[in-house]
């Protein structure tokens, strides 16, 4: 799914449900992707999801003056790199605004969350920053020690017996991101695969997140997604 979407004729009925023609409503101004399982037109804001893709570009570009310095054996310093990485969450967090209005996901549904999720490194990095922030030195050593223990579940550890993700607000860009647009029965049954939502906008910003955690560990070598275990 990219957004320049689903093609529709200008003189059709604009997909929104103004009942004016297309290219009298909607056709300059948003982007149809798809249809939800409500059979509502998914259509976005083009100048606001343009205007963050632009701003990730810049970001991602301006990572490249790290480059150098980072293979001359100094990986970058955690606190710019989750600068960079709390920027850019801010940009996907404001595009996926727009997108989450159509999408089937919300709060205490949860059946996406029965795995561990992945992130890259600087991802952990910052989800422990918020962890020791919130529960302090000695209840985080307990807190990890209790995430050790328990490894052998299935279920993502930071789900709560209510539903709901603890660490929300510094989730990784994997949950993030993931959004959906079909049935939401259809992300419990294995046999569906759920319609989700995708883009160039979501593919440019996994790089930058991928990137970031290269810099940081001061390699060359691609650096691979891993569990958050
Ligand atoms: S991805 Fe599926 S299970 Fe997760 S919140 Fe969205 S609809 Fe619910
Ligand atoms: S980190 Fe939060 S959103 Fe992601 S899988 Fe775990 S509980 Fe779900
Ligand atoms: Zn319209």
């Amino acid at each position: 799914m990219r957004l320049q979407g689903l093609q529709i004729g200008r003189n059709e009925p604009c997909p929104c449900g103004s009942k004016k023609r297309y290219m009298d409503c909607c056709l300059n101004t948003k982007y149809l992707i798809t249809y939800n399982y409500n059979d509502q037109a998914v259509l976005i804001d083009k100048n606001k999801i343009n205007k963050n893709l632009r701003k990730i570009v810049a970001l991602n570009t301006s990572l490249n003056k790290f480059k150098e310095k980072s293979f001359e054996g100094k990986g970058i310093e955690v606190k710019i790199a989750l600068d960079y990485l709390k920027k850019l969450y801010d940009i996907i967090d404001s595009s996926l605004e727009e997108v989450e209005k159509f999408s089937s996901c919300s709060k205490g549904c949860c059946a996406c969350c029965n795995k561990y999720p992945t992130a890259t490194l600087i991802e952990v990095k910052y989800i422990k920053e918020y962890l020791k922030n919130s529960l302090g030195n000695d209840d985080f050593e307990i807190y990890i020690k209790k995430l050790e223990d328990n490894s052998q579940k299935k279920i993502c550890p930071f789900l709560s017996e209510s539903g709901e993700c603890i660490i929300y607000e510094v989730r990784p860009f994997a949950c993030r991101s993931y959004l959906v647009f079909s049935d939401p029965q259809d992300c419990s049954n294995q046999d569906n695969e759920p319609l989700r939502f995708s883009d160039a906008i979501l593919d440019l910003a996994a790089n930058v997140v991928e990137k970031l955690s290269v810099l940081l560990k001061n390699t060359d070598s691609k650096y691979t997604k891993t569990s958050i275990q």
